[in-house]
């Protein structure tokens, strides 16, 4: 077993072998992968191609980049889109203070408004954050007790995860995963090896976020679902652990975040 717990098969990059990405990946391993909505179109289309794949799943959400594009019309589509039985995840939503392409005021209302669909539809979130450590940490604190938070039940995860360990163990405590992505394998990048090294498997997730973030052995190039192998042998190295303990463990954090097992099945099945 092994999860790409975020990637982004409707990007244009894979407009010419989506197919051939999903049979490598299945060749490296990746028994699944989760395709990331980001804005109305691309969440439309991860569900399309969901649909049509086995091992392939989809969420729905508008980023932070794209808040200010949100209106109420979209968020009742979202809440509709979201009852599709492959949809097991509202996001990628959050803050970004780092490139700042939608006012602060519209991304924080964009935040919060797909939280509450996230609640109303009982799915997780998959959350991305830069240069917005505490504020997003804030943010999630806020909705966490709503979001049905409980010892054994994940809330969301926090995509690519940009912060240090100290950080990452409070969002554990909150009921988040920690997913951990290619810049992992960049030279300059302490900090999350350090977060990667320490963080228990049981609240870890892999992804490569495709066809961004590609990991060092293939850095400047597209990157592609099957390349979460790569992830996972490297924090397989840097923790001593076997690469099949990772690739398992943190696939079953995946499963149980997602509900990619019975959850699925019955949803699949019409219960909702
Ligand atoms: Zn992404």
């Amino acid at each position: 077993m092994l999860i790409d717990s975020h990637c982004h098969l409707q990007d244009r990059k894979f407009k010419d072998d989506m197919g051939d990405a999903i049979a490598r990946a299945a060749e490296a391993g990746v028994t699944a992968m989760i395709t990331i909505g980001y804005d109305m179109a691309s969440s439309r289309r991860a569900i399309e191609i969901a649909d049509a794949r086995d091992s392939v799943y989809a969420t729905v959400g508008v980023h932070p980049h794209d808040a200010k594009t949100l209106t109420t019309k979209d968020g009742d589509e979202l809440a509709r889109l979201a009852e599709s039985p492959k949809v097991v995840a509202i996001g990628e939503i959050g803050l970004d203070f780092f490139r700042d392409l939608s006012p602060r005021e519209d991304q924080y209302l964009a935040f919060r408004e797909q939280l509450a669909i996230a609640r109303a539809v009982k799915l997780p979130v998959v959350i991305h954050s830069r240069n917005a450590d505490e504020e997003v940490y804030e943010v999630l604190a806020e909705h966490a007790e709503e979001l049905g938070a409980s010892e054994d039940r994940l809330i969301g995860v926090m995509h690519c995860y940009p912060g240090d360990l100290s950080l990452a163990l409070r969002y554990i405590r909150l009921g988040f995963a920690i997913s951990i992505a290619g810049p992992v394998t960049y030279a300059k990048s302490n900090v999350t090896r350090a977060v990667a090294g320490a963080v228990p498997l049981t609240s870890m997730t892999v992804e490569t976020d495709a066809p961004y973030l590609p990991p060092q052995r293939i850095r400047g190039q597209r990157n592609e679902p099957a390349q979460v192998r790569a992830v996972a042998e490297f924090v397989a190295q840097l923790r001593g652990t076997p690469y099949e303990t990772v690739a398992e463990e943190t696939a079953k954090t995946a499963s149980r975040l997602f509900g990619l097992t019975a959850d699925v099945a019955e949803r699949a099945g019409g219960t909702r």
